[in-house]
């Protein structure tokens, strides 16, 4: 199983489950528990991976991209819709320009564009 979305209430997860439902996906609602803060549960949604391209359509068109960490964008060389955003970027980032940034405009680099990457071809862009 391939996890599609994570809300903050069960709720919410339940919403997308009917939503699947409808499209003929069978997806699971499970509730978890954030290791580190106990306190915090999340409805994660997950589906079976041969499912995972229409229930990523369903989750576009229901505009629940935002509770995904899949970018919904598709991969330019093979169509797959199972990207996501790197996440650990600074790593690619030049020590000086790093500072450099983070002194000049007091932020981190958040205009830097995080590139996509394929999980099913290895492409980035
Ligand atoms: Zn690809």
């Amino acid at each position: 199983m391939i996890q599609i979305a994570q809300f903050q209430f069960e709720s919410q997860a339940k919403a997308l489950v009917d939503e699947l439902a409808k499209q003929a996906v069978s997806a699971t609602c499970a509730m978890t528990r954030s290791v580190t803060k106990p306190a915090r549960v999340a409805g994660v949604v997950r589906v079976a991976p041969e499912d995972f391209e229409t229930a990523m359509q369903v989750v576009i068109d229901a505009d629940l991209l935002p509770y995904s960490s899949w970018t919904g964008v598709a991969c330019p060389q093979c169509h797959s819709l199972k990207t996501e955003r790197v996440k650990t970027y600074f790593k690619h980032v030049p020590l000086p320009l790093f500072l450099l940034s983070l002194f000049a405009l007091g932020l981190p680099l958040f205009f830097l564009r995080q590139p996509n990457h394929c999980l099913d071809c290895g492409h980035l862009w």
